[in-house]
């Protein structure tokens, strides 16, 4: 029989997860929290299968990343309906003989979003039309956006349209379309710019105007080329790392059983995640 030593045991779980930030960011808040806990990294390649060994363990919780999400919303014995829309499971807690699952991808973008600018009644554009793009979507229209999903291939891109019944721009069409989409906000949801992938911007440059809200919700680097473009047109930038933030708040919330955390927790993490990303690192 497996005992932990330590009180409670946390992951992240993925493949790859070597540059994941979880684990610094969940330490952080444990730490200011006076909870507990240990929070480590775990590459898992045989998923689900592998979740039950973690069950035996006695891990607590599970942050579950790429290319586990929608596994984990197959896996899991209990999840929530926001989950199943989604289509994806990115939270698993330790219950009974199994996992409870639910998404937080889409509050902690909803959360960075409106630190900077009330949502409701703005046109959105999001880029991308995978598991991040449909949290995000779905968060966007639980706060009254009204959301238009550009992506590059047309079949993806139209049925997570159809699923979220919004409007949908195949990516190469995008530059015919700027003067009639004039959004309040962009978000980047493609891998498009993180370290090791493409790096080109795939929107055309006339698409950032002065004041625009632009969130790229990858944050390795933090200032990705399409930041840097956002940067140079006087757009008010929110960072990905601030959805990591709140959507990591959320899962402390989901696997502690609390309404909220602190804000000095919060500054904890933030403190945390600033000082391990450099700009163009
Ligand atoms: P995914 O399911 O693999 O979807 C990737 C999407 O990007 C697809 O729509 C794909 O278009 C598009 N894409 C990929 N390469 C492209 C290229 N060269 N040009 C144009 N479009 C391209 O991935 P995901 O789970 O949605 O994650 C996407 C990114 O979100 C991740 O890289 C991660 O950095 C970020 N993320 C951040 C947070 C956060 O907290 N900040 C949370 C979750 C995810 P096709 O359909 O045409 O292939």
């Amino acid at each position: 029989m497996i005992k932990p030593v330590q009180k409670e045991l946390y992951a992240v779980v993925g493949n790859p997860v070597d540059h994941s930030l979880s684990p610094v960011m969940m330490h952080a808040a444990f730490e200011r929290m006076g909870h507990q806990a240990v929070y480590v990294a775990l590459q898992l390649d045989e998923f689900p299968e592998e979740l039950s060994v973690l069950h035996k363990v006695g891990f607590k919780g599970l942050s579950v990343t790429l290319p586990h999400k929608e596994a984990a919303l197959l896996a899991a014995q209990e999840v929530d309906e926001t989950a199943r829309v989604i289509g994806a499971v990115n939270t698993l807690k330790r219950v009974g003989d199994g996992w409870a699952g639910c998404n937080t991808d889409w509050k902690g973008s909803n959360a960075a979003l409106a630190s900077v600018s009330p949502l409701k009644g703005k046109r959105g554009l999001v880029l991308g039309a995978g598991g991040a793009a449909r949290a995000v979507v779905y968060g966007l229209q639980q706060e009254g956006v009204d959301v238009t999903v550009c992506n590059r291939g047309v079949e993806r891109g139209a049925s997570l349209a159809k699923a979220f019944q919004c409007s949908f721009i195949p990516l190469e069409e995008l530059p015919g379309k700027l003067a009639s989409l004039n959004p309040h906000l962009l978000v980047q949801c493609t891998p498009v710019g993180l370290a090791g992938h493409s790096s080109e911007v795939i929107v055309p440059p006339q698409l950032f105007q002065k004041g625009m809200v632009v969130m790229d919700t990858v944050y390795r680097p933090l200032h990705t080329p399409f930041v840097r473009q956002a940067l140079k047109a006087e757009c008010t930038v929110v960072s990905g790392l601030e959805m990591l933030l709140h959507q990591g708040v959320e899962q402390l919330k989901f696997w502690l059983d609390i309404p909220a955390i602190h804000e000095e927790v919060m500054g904890a993490m933030r403190e945390t995640l600033q000082k391990a990303v450099k700009p163009n690192e």
